[in-house]
This record gives structure tokens, sequence and C-alpha cells, in this order.
């Protein structure tokens, strides 16, 4: 008797993406990018990452996609005459539309430290003294040392 030995896991980067549609098998071609804030889907050159709420669509499904009620597609279409010096500029367009739809709070940003309304700095510890000068105290609100 032989023992089976445990098949090696293999991550393996995917260089081929595949349409995200169930049931379909082609290879993306695009990359959809849901911008909630402005109810818009931007559908453009396949995105050089994946990201949560990027969708790859193969070239039938990217054709056929149809937004949601209320929302609006842009597609950005690489026209064959302007696409010859390069691309690069759709995919900067796409990726700052992707970054536009990323939430504006990261985890691990500090805080600005404020003082809250209604509250003033009355004064430091450390290097600085809060100094105060005698003839700017009212005589009348001196203490009453009358014993
Ligand atoms: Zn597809």
């Amino acid at each position: 008797m032989q023992a089976e030995a445990p098949l090696p896991i293999t991550v393996s980067f995917v260089t081929r993406r595949r349409c995200s549609k169930p049931s379909c098998n082609g290879s993306a071609v695009a990359t959809l990018t849901y911008v909630y804030a402005d109810s818009t889907a931007v559908l453009g050159p396949l995105a050089t990452y994946a990201e949560p709420h990027c969708y790859d669509l193969c070239s039938m499904h990217s054709e056929r996609m149809t937004a949601p009620l209320g929302w609006e597609i842009v597609r950005i279409t690489p026209d064959p005459d302007a696409l010859k010096p390069s691309s690069d500029d759709l995919e900067a367009l796409a990726n700052a539309v992707r970054e536009a739809a990323r939430p504006r709070y990261e985890p691990g940003t500090p805080l600005p430290t404020e003082v809250p309304p209604g509250s003033i700095e009355t004064g430091r510890k450390g290097h600085l003294r809060m100094l105060t000068s005698v003839d700017s105290i009212e005589p009348e609100r001196l203490p009453d040392y009358d014993d």
C-alpha cells in the first residue's frame, strides 16, 4: 500500500482573464466599473488589476450589457484611428474612474486632531509657558484676603 502524497497547492497568476458573467467562458476584453456615487457604469479597456466593484466582460457581453434602471453607461470605446499612438490615455481615464469609485476613508489614516467647538486652549505643557501680566487683572477680581 502506497500512501497518496498530498497534491501541492500551486498559485498561478492568471494571465488570461475570463468574462465574469456566470456560465460564460469568453475571455475578457473590457472591464465594467460601477461608480455608485454617480449611478454610472463605465465600460472601458480591460483593467490591469481586479477590484471588488469591477467586472471583466467578454466582447459579446460588453456589447449586450445594459445599465440598471436609473443608471447611465459610459462606454470608453477605443477608436481604431485614434488608437495608433497608444491606449494609455484611455487606460488612465479608466483608472481615474476606478480611483474615484473607491471609498474616501482609508483605514489607518489618522484623523485630524481638532479642538472641539466651544472650547479653547488655555495652556500648554512642555517647552511653552503661559504668562499672565498683573496689569491685565482687574482689581475687583483679585482674591479678597480680608481677615
Ligand atoms: Zn461573456
